[in-house]
């Protein structure tokens, strides 16, 4: 039961300080406590907590908007907020099903997805989702799409190098496009690393390829940078890497400093433009949520993104993401580690009962909770994906904080593989 925090420690009930190697679920920035998001949220407390965003806005707001399409991939100047990662993605879906059917394309109705994607766990994220266990329950409830394969280079038929498994990605892709693109009216990805799918790192390359794509065949591309955004990756968005523009770009989780619910979906003056027009065309995007851009949830994004500023956070973070790669490699010398994936400050680290093999654990073993349970008793909270062990410290952890953090999962992947023999 934690009831405190405190820069990046969580701190229970009976005053027991964990390390939260997770940032509360991927979104914590600057740990928690900052003070300038906690003076700014008391600021905006004094004028007013809620009021409705449909038919009226607020300064907050506005200047996010502003922020938002300042520090956002060019091209992306069109803001519309909600309220967490899972409606930022129903946004995107529905716009791009709109666009379409406002140029009068009324064929192009389906979504291409990735295999393994996580987009929320709303029913139209989970139609473009791809994680069978969490979706295959509700598929009569969703709606037709069609699936590539992921860039799971681990685990790939094909070969086990990157790049090229990344290539034969890119092909079935452009097969895909050949056929269906006429009745396709976006491909939906999470941009570089595919986050709840198990860590899953894209090749260099692979982004601007399905750009090119996207752009051969005229569909609409959507990045879903939920948990990639606000600089887990080590820039500010993960579609930076390439220096690519999507269509449509689904935010949340980091954008409020991991501190109050609220989420944004940018996109295009294209997509803008086709939802103008006389009232009775009734070109309108009927989409609004009670709480969408709340007005406290807006002044944290805001102090937020000042603090990434004037805090040089992105600008620090070079140093600390060269010793994270080179610390995980330390991790290969236990034998059921079967691959790490990391980029910036996210890391999957895949255990298998031999890492020769690659012959995975008995799910009913529950490895990846074992150790995240070990991790516990040694005074630090991580959440595995399965048998991955996630590692995701708020941006801003000092390096003392970080190499404890990394010891800590080292020996508690240790502790839990040795349980076992
Ligand atoms: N998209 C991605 C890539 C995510 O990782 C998540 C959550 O983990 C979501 C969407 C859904 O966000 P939320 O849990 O805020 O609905």
């Amino acid at each position: 039961m934690i009831e405190s925090g405190d820069g990046v420690h969580l701190v229970d009930v009976d005053g027991t300080r964990y390390l939260d190697g997770v940032s509360s679920l991927w979104c914590n920035v600057h740990g928690h406590k900052k003070k300038s998001i906690d003076q700014a949220i008391q600021k905006q407390l004094e004028k007013i907590a809620h009021a409705t965003f449909l038919g009226l806005t607020h300064p907050p707001a506005i200047e996010l908007a502003e922020k938002l399409v300042d520090i956002a991939p060019k091209g992306l100047e069109r803001v519309f907020f909600s309220d967490n990662g899972s409606t930022a993605v129903e946004v995107a879906l529905k716009m791009a099903f709109q666009y379409w059917q406002q140029l009068g394309r009324h064929q192009k109705v389906k979504f291409i997805t990735c295999a393994g994607g996580y987009h929320g766990d709303t029913l139209g994220a989970v139609g473009v989702g791809g994680i069978d266990l969490f979706h295959t329950t509700f598929k009569q409830l969703l709606f037709q799409t069609i699936r590539f394969p992921n860039t799971y280079a681990y685990r790939c038929d094909q070969t086990s190098v990157l790049e090229e498994c990344g290539a034969h990605v890119i092909e079935e892709v452009e097969g895909i496009l050949k056929t269906h693109g006429h009745e396709v009216a976006g491909l939906i990805i999470e941009p570089i690393m595919q986050g709840a799918g198990g860590m899953i790192l894209q090749p260099p390359g692979f982004l601007t390829s399905l750009r090119t794509l996207c752009d051969k065949y005229n569909v609409l591309l959507i990045a879903d940078e939920v948990m990639t955004g606000f600089g887990r990756t080590g820039k500010m968005f993960a579609c930076d890497h390439e220096e690519v523009t999507p269509d449509l770009m689904a935010l949340s989780k980091g954008l409020s400093g991991g501190y109050l619910p609220l989420a944004a979906t940018l996109a295009t003056n294209k997509i803008y433009e086709a939802f103008l027009g006389e009232i009775s065309e009734q070109k309108t995007f009927f989409h609004g949520h009670t709480f969408t851009a709340n007005p406290l949830s807006c002044a944290a994004a805001l102090a937020s993104l000042k603090a990434m500023e004037r805090d040089k956070v992105l600008e620090k973070l070079s140093p600390k993401v060269h010793w994270f790669g080179n610390a995980l490699q330390e991790f290969y010398k236990i034998r059921q580690v079967g691959d790490i994936r990391m980029i910036g400050m996210a890391a999957g680290i895949e255990l298998v009962q031999d890492g020769a093999t690659k012959e995975p654990f008995a799910p009913e073993m529950r490895m990846g909770h074992r150790v995240a349970e070990e991790a516990r008793a040694r005074g630090a909270i991580i959440r595995p994906l399965g048998d991955v062990v996630v590692l995701m410290p708020p941006l801003t952890i000092s390096m003392n904080d970080f190499k404890r953090l990394v010891r800590i999962v080292q020996e508690s992947i240790e502790a839990a593989v040795s349980s076992i023999n």
